[in-house]
């Protein structure tokens, strides 16, 4: 392989998208983007996940909205609880085995 092939290979291989990706709008600056998939919960919040890839190594990108109580001590009390709540989902995500 020549210095050029070399180049133009990994040049290739750097501007192919993931099947999962979205391209346009939502894939640039070094990133692919999956379609946010959004659940909603009436009243309560929503969730949108977003599959991303940066520099090789893909990650789960979570939104979370969440409705707080109106008196501060309570809306405190919810935000703790969402903060240990993550850490499980995070922990628990990481943890999964590969399929297959
Ligand atoms: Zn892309």
């Amino acid at each position: 392989m020549t210095a050029l092939s070399r180049i133009t290979s990994a040049l290739g291989r750097r501007s192919a998208h993931p099947e999962w990706c979205a391209q346009g709008h939502r894939c640039g600056l070094g990133e692919h983007r999956a379609e946010p998939f959004t659940i909603a919960v009436p009243g309560l919040g929503s969730a949108t996940l977003t599959r991303v890839e940066v520099d090789g190594r893909e990650h789960a990108e979570v939104r979370l909205t969440v409705a707080l109580a109106d008196d501060d001590l309570t809306a405190r009390v919810q935000l703790a609880g969402i903060v240990g709540d993550l850490k499980t989902v995070i922990s628990r995500a990481a943890n999964v085995h590969r399929i297959a």
